[in-house]
């Protein structure tokens, strides 16, 4: 066991929380530094988890349940409100669970507190040194601080994934603009713990409706030029919630209920949504990227948060067992195959939402019959992955 080692954490989103607690409980003394005052660069509005990254924070002692709503299963549907196709995980598998992103902070937060791992506020890494002995980490506030490795979880635009690899790849835009809200749902119909979405004319809408009548819904925007979350926060939000007005007037779905319900100062704008396909270099001598920084899903696989609570969970678990030198080769080993296998099926997905008119049609034809015929095992493998903790991580597990 490590007891001696200092890790750095930088990001105090998901992965780095995570990362932190998990060290901790590896027997590593860690610290969080986060570039924001505040909690996490907060996208608000709820969160799909999936039964894999529930798992993954169960093996660290992190218990969702108590703030996350089960979800039975995922429909489809056309504009015309024609369903499309259903799918719901096997009854053996832990279910979906939907949760607003605000909770799974405030638990992350309590828990790292309670546990005595700190999360530093206002440190944003500017720059890093290795040597034969360890890792300085330099912050834009003119501080620095010293580990025996670093383990960034900076998120999709990470800085340290730009330090280690200057050829790094940057995001590439999905061809759709983020945007949701939480609104009074009275007078809707609930959704019966049944996550809905539709493949709009114009946009891509997902909804739901709790019985006690409080509603969230998201809509992907097809959009041809990139913005980035400050650009598109720039424009008036009343502006924003006309485009998406537009954009949903034709669809037989609760779509222009839900938009007209929502008020300007609650609209939730995200834009851009990316992936990065690939990132060639995971790690360098003492440093390593978990979460978005090694692997950003789009939001269309519904996987990231779990992927980042997975990969936090396993580097911690390679470093209790391996010096950092064999660690980080065995965590890139046990994840890379994963992770892009589900960042790829995303990116498919993301296709199907931006369709023009003709792929549209076509889409709507073939996808019921294949949803039909589809064998569940080509969803639920990413489900069914677990983390083993307490078991020791060696070569190649
Ligand atoms: C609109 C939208 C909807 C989504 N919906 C879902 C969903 O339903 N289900 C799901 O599983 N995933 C979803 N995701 C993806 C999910 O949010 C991410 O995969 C997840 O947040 C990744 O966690 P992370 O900790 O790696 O990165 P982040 O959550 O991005 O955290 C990175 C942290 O690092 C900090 N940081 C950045 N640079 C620095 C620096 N230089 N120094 C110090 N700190 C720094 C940031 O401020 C931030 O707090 C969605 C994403 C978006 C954009």
């Amino acid at each position: 066991m490590n007891r001696s080692m200092k890790a750095l954490v930088i990001g105090g989103g998901i992965a780095g929380p995570v990362a932190g607690i998990a060290l901790e409980r590896a027997g590593i003394d860690a610290a969080v530094f986060e570039a924001y005052d505040a909690t996490a660069d907060g996208v608000g509005g709820a969160l799909g988890f999936a039964p894999n990254g529930r798992e993954a924070l169960a093996a660290v002692g992190i218990d969702i349940e108590p703030i996350a709503e089960d979800m039975d299963a995922f429909v489809m549907l056309s504009w015309t409100g024609k369903v499309l196709g259903e799918f719901a995980p096997p009854p053996d598998l832990p279910k979906q669970r939907m949760l607003w992103r605000t909770d799974l902070y405030r638990l992350l937060y309590d828990t790292a507190a309670e546990r005595g791992v700190p999360i530093v506020h206002g440190k944003r890494l500017t720059g890093l040194t290795q040597d034969a002995d360890g890792v300085t980490a330099a912050f834009a506030d003119g501080t620095t601080e010293r580990g025996d490795v670093l383990i960034a979880a900076d998120g999709i635009r990470s800085a340290v994934r730009a330090l280690i690899d200057p050829h790094a790849p940057a995001p590439r835009y999905s061809g759709l603009l983020g945007f949701g809200a939480r609104v009074p749902g009275e007078g809707l119909d609930s959704t019966r713990r049944k996550m809905h979405m539709a493949f709009g004319k114009r946009a891509f809408l997902g909804w739901s409706v709790t019985e006690d009548g409080e509603a969230g819904y998201f809509i992907n925007l097809p959009w041809k030029r990139p913005m980035s979350a400050a650009e598109a926060k720039a424009v008036p939000p009343a502006e924003w919630l006309r485009h998406l007005a537009a954009a949903v007037a034709d669809d037989r779905t609760p779509g222009p209920e839900l938009v007209r319900r929502t008020r300007p100062e609650d609209l939730l704008v995200t834009g851009a949504l990316e992936d990065v396909p690939t990132v060639p270099t995971w790690h360098k001598g003492r440093v390593v990227l978990i979460g978005d920084a090694a692997h950003a899903t789009s939001p269309s696989s519904g996987q990231g948060a779990s992927l980042a609570a997975e990969s936090a969970v396993m580097i911690a678990r390679c470093l209790r067992d391996l010096p950092y030198e064999r660690a980080f080769p065995v965590f890139e080993r046990m994840r890379r195959e994963r992770v892009e296998r589900i960042i790829a099926m995303a990116a498919r997905t993301n296709q199907n939402k931006a369709a023009g008119p003709v792929a549209r049609v076509i889409r709507d034809l073939v996808m019921p019959p294949l949803m039909r015929r589809a064998d569940p095992k080509r969803f639920t493998w990413q489900f069914e992955h677990t983390v083993d903790f307490e078991a020791p991580a060696v070569a190649g597990v």
